[in-house]
């Protein structure tokens, strides 16, 4: 395994809309990508990561959104997942994201939403998600559309951030 190097916004790769991962694609080079993703993101450390994130501009995704000590981890790996239902009840919750690091804002989405996906054996599942879970998923399906949590946020507030995220990037390629 090994680590993938994340975008940093503003980079048009998180702004294009993924490709649909094909059924011959779910092959070993695919789970190879899921693994690192992964790693990726335990390290980061990170609770969701799409492939647009590491420059990979397919519909696949992981997350892992358990956070109480006692309770194992729990590794999810989503091909060409799509929301099916989403509850009237909505939820706020401050959201982050690894490719516009520090950089925090609350963002409110459907509370529960019914996904539907694919695993890298190529199985089909749906699942009812909510709390942090069902806020990461969204937030992570917004990536392969080329959406970033702050496009929800005020245009000033936007580009505060963005400005801010520029200079971390030049800053970054001048270390
Ligand atoms: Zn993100």
């Amino acid at each position: 395994m090994a680590l993938k190097s994340i975008l940093i916004h503003p980079d048009p790769r998180l702004k294009s809309v993924a490709d649909p991962v094909s059924a011959s694609e779910v092959d070993k080079a695919l789970r190879r990508l899921a693994d690192d993703m992964l790693e990726t993101m335990y390290d980061a450390p990170g609770i969701g990561l799409a492939a647009p994130q590491v420059g990979v501009g397919k519909r696949l995704l992981v997350m892992d959104c358990v956070k109480e000590e006692n309770t194992p981890p729990r590794p999810m790996v989503l091909i060409n997942p799509a929301v099916t239902w989403s509850s009237e009840n909505l939820n706020t919750y401050e959201e982050g994201c690894l490719s516009i690091p520090e950089q925090y804002a609350d963002v409110e989405r459907p509370a529960e939403v019914e996904v539907i996906w694919i695993d890298l054996e190529g199985v089909t599942h749906t699942e009812r998600f909510d709390g942090l879970w069902a806020t990461c998923v969204q937030h992570e399906i917004d990536h392969l559309n080329g959406k970033l949590f702050i496009d929800y946020l005020k245009p000033l507030r936007r580009q505060i951030i963005t400005r801010k995220m520029v200079k971390l990037k030049r800053e970054q390629a001048r270390a």
